[in-house]
């Protein structure tokens, strides 16, 4: 199959998706809706469009051409925002992408630009090679996955888009298929003092010490639980610290920043109930705290031995001759809502480096590119076949 991949093409349109910015915030995704439009237009697809808020838009292209007669869906779910990139520290252009090598530079160009433009090229690469989907393609190109998805794959979820038999996301693993993902619970834990004069710390309660009692309790902690063969313990990261308001003063308040990454099935009340349990064990007389959430999003997983995880894994080793790693993603992406909300199996396999992601100088391998072209045209070849 891959020499029937237009790596020209490939890189084309990577780079017509990266030149356009549509760093979140505030997204604004609409403005790639033309070029999404003319990328998959000759497949005349089914068009929809979910916009829950001015310019947050998601397109959604059913591709069927037997004219749909019953056949599988796959869902091709991608997100078509990205993280924003401070230009200065970059050598290059973060939105003026450039090739040097095997390599296209620009944000995007790994997460995932670079895997949008492989699976909408995957249809070219198919055709060329004389073949036709054995299923129907239905493409949701989304918006505001790198905040959460509240107004992309959840709006879709909510309009009741989230419809087929399977889902590919072409998210960074450098081809790995990637069938679990840790969950997470960010948010802050307050804690309250009493005031009295630098002199006497005894007469007054320090939210200073308290705080830093709370910070051993959580950082690093062991949360108990078997491990998970993907994914491995739930963690707590206390990223940052606040506290006090000057020398003299028997600090009153303080607050510390915590990020803790769960195993699928973990709710947020048990999340948070964990957190209570590691805190007040740390038996810190007189502690008042509370916990304020700033954002949740709850693990995911499909049974690496899915007929789907074996399918994918097939597709990718068809073209570089090599099994790829079944794997477990220490952060959450849009597969959650396939896999939790709606009951579709999901596996996340993409080209780029995880480690690009987010990165200044994002890359993608433009040779990793190829392969996925050409790893998601055996897929749409041998789904539902
Ligand atoms: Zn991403």
């Amino acid at each position: 199959m891959r020499e029937h991949v237009d790596a020209a093409r490939v890189v084309e349109l990577a780079s017509a998706l990266i030149a356009v910015d549509t760093s979140n915030p505030p997204g604004d995704e609409a403005k790639l809706g033309g070029i999404l439009k003319d990328a998959l237009g000759p497949w005349r697809p089914a068009w929809a469009e979910v916009e829950p808020a001015p310019g947050r838009l998601s397109l959604i292209a059913r591709v069927a051409p037997s004219g749909g007669t019953g056949r599988p869906t796959l869902i091709v779910n991608g997100h078509t925002d990205v993280v924003p990139a401070v230009a200065s520290n970059w050598a290059h252009d973060p939105f003026c992408p450039s090739v040097e090598g095997d390599r296209l530079y620009g944000r995007g160009a790994a997460d995932m630009k670079g895997g949008l433009a492989a699976a909408i090229c995957a249809l070219d690469a198919l055709r060329a090679a004389g073949q036709e989907p054995s299923c129907d393609l239905v493409f949701q190109l989304v918006a505001d996955e790198e905040r959460g998805g509240a107004l992309g794959t959840r709006a879709l979820l909510e309009a009741g888009h989230l419809k087929g038999d399977a889902c590919l996301v072409p998210e960074p693993t450098s081809l790995a298929v990637s069938v679990a993902e840790r969950g997470l619970l960010q948010g802050r834990v307050r804690v309250r003092g009493r005031p009295a004069h630098g002199s006497r710390p005894r007469e007054g309660v320090s939210a200073v010490e308290h705080a830093a009692r709370v910070v051993l309790a959580l950082h690093g902690a062991d949360f108990g639980g078997p491990e998970h063969p993907l994914l491995g313990k739930p963690t707590a990261n206390v990223g940052t610290l606040r506290a006090g308001t000057t020398v003299n003063v028997v600090a009153e308040r303080a607050e510390l920043g915590f990020d803790r990454r769960l195993l699928p099935g973990t709710s947020l009340e048990e999340a948070l109930a964990g957190l209570r349990s590691r805190i007040d064990a740390a038996g810190v007389e007189g502690l008042d705290y509370d916990i304020e959430v700033d954002d949740f999003g709850e693990g995911s997983e499909m049974s690496p031995a899915h007929p789907f995880a074996r399918l994918v894994r097939q597709a990718v080793g068809a073209v570089t001759g090599q099994e790829p790693a079944t794997v477990g993603m220490t952060f959450t992406t849009d597969a959650r809502f396939l896999r939790n909300q709606a009951g579709i199996p999901a596996v996340v396999c993409g080209p780029g480096d995880i480690a690009q992601a987010h990165g200044t100088d994002e890359w993608a391998s433009i040779s990793q590119l190829v392969d996925a072209t050409a790893a998601y045209a055996e897929l749409y070849r041998s789904f539902g076949a």
